[in-house]
């Protein structure tokens, strides 16, 4: 299939383990192996392979760590492009950062911060490469000031379906800058990113809040985002020691904070606050994976489920996922996670969002057991459940394949 392909730095691998690593995901449960993996070496390597797929009528697909969960990085009988070698970090700037798409954002900040500089959103697990993000969108708890990942890129290099090598940017072929941000990899692959970068703090205060009610924590979160008075704000629904969890999370960026962080007028039932260096909290997912690699949670099956609801609509669904929580459907290290984004913060024309000033982001993050067909098929009618009412409610799905 690939006897006519032109010399490459890199290489295309065709053997039976390569093929299975690359038709498996975090999420498990879907495996469509490639005909080849190409590992590049240069941006040449991937505009030659796409240029003689292009030719051949193959599918070629890049993928990053592989973290999606429903085959998005996946190729079937196609050609998977691994982009984990072209991870470099280049210039630090006063204000923007050049990196190489297959970098992770934790490279990334570790290149950063010794200058004093953060890129202003950064998603929970900081293990996920830069074009595997940008090719999704990127929220976290910062977005509702700053929008997603997306929203703050200046340039990206590109190659092209066709196998050009283009950079665009909002003025410089702005229709492929925009089909690039937020799509899954089907218009083009990155390459290398000029991300926006902002002054980072040396320490946070960092508050949990705990609620009575979801309703009593999506209003608080309402208002907190609204207001604008925290520099991050999330929060999570779980059982833990046999107790329901309702959980906001409002954190306070010392020293460069956009606003007073103070918390008056919310209604938690009471709050755990702690002060931690930036990296600690914007790395604070790393524990969590030796966990779950313990608990043989790690490489099982994930059948997670991320929804963007209006903001009337997400207390309905918030309070139908408090009831589903538990072992059977989200195993003892499951969550609901649940925070508000403001709309007008956030213009990647591909991340298509709900009508309304104000929306959530809804996910359902579960854990099977591995060898547990059940299991699976019962998580996956439950987030099937989930996304018909999502749906039903003018809600759209945040991650799902193009
Ligand atoms: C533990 C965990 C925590 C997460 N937390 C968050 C979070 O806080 N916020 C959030 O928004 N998301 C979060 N996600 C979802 C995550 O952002 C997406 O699944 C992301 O796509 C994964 O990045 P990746 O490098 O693993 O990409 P992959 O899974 O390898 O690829 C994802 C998609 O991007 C495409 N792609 C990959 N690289 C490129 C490239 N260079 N150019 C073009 N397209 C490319 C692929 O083809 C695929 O469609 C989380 C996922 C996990 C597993």
């Amino acid at each position: 299939m690939f006897a006519a392909l032109p010399e490459l730095i890199g290489t295309l691998d065709t053997d039976q383990d390569t093929l299975r690593w690359a038709a498996r995901d975090y999420g498990g449960t879907i495996h469509h192996p490639p005909a080849a993996v190409l590992r590049p070496v240069t941006t040449a390597d991937i505009s030659t392979v796409v240029r003689y797929a292009h030719e051949h009528g193959l599918k070629v697909v890049p993928r990053g760590r592989g973290h999606s969960t429903g085959g998005q990085a996946q190729a079937p009988g196609g050609v998977v492009v691994d982009m984990n070698r072209l991870n470099g970090i280049h210039d630090v700037g006063p204000d923007r950062v050049v990196v190489d798409a297959g970098a992770r954002w934790s490279e990334v900040l570790r290149a950063t911060l010794p200058r004093g500089l953060t890129p202003p959103v950064l998603t929970d697990y900081l293990e996920l490469t830069v074009g595997g993000t940008l090719s999704v969108g990127g929220l976290g708890g910062a977005s509702h000031h700053h929008g997603a990942q997306t929203d703050n890129v200046l340039e990206l290099d590109v190659v092209t379906p066709h196998g050009d090598i283009v950079s665009c940017s909002p003025d410089h072929y702005c229709e492929l800058f925009d089909a690039v941000r937020a799509g899954r990899g089907r218009h083009g692959i990155i390459t290398r990113a000029t991300l926006r970068l902002v002054p980072a703090p040396d320490t946070v205060m960092w508050h949990k809040l705990h609620y009575d009610t979801v309703d009593q924590l999506a209003a608080d979160q309402q208002h907190l985002v609204t207001t604008g008075t925290f520099d991050y704000v999330e929060g999570q629904l779980k059982i833990r020691d046999n107790r329901r969890v309702a959980e906001l999370e409002a954190v306070t960026y010392t020293g460069v904070s956009a606003g007073h962080g103070r918390l008056d007028d919310l209604t938690f039932r009471d709050a755990d606050t702690q002060t931690a260096s930036y990296w600690d909290f914007v790395n604070r997912l790393a524990d969590g994976e030796p966990l779950l690699r313990n608990a043989g949670l790690w490489d099982a099956p994930h059948p997670w489920c991320n929804l963007l609801l209006p903001s009337n609509a997400a207390v309905d669904l918030l309070r139908h996922t408090e009831h589903e929580l538990g072992a059977d459907l989200y195993s003892d290290f499951g969550l609901v996670l649940a925070y508000p984004l403001r709309t007008d913060r956030i213009t990647t024309p591909r991340l298509t969002l709900p009508h309304g000033d104000i929306v959530f982001l809804i996910a359902a993050l579960r854990y099977a057991p591995i060898g547990a067909p059940q299991i699976v098929a019962a998580m996956q009618t439950a987030n099937d459940m989930l996304v018909a009412e999502t749906l039903a409610a003018g809600g759209t799905l945040y991650l799902e394949p193009l």
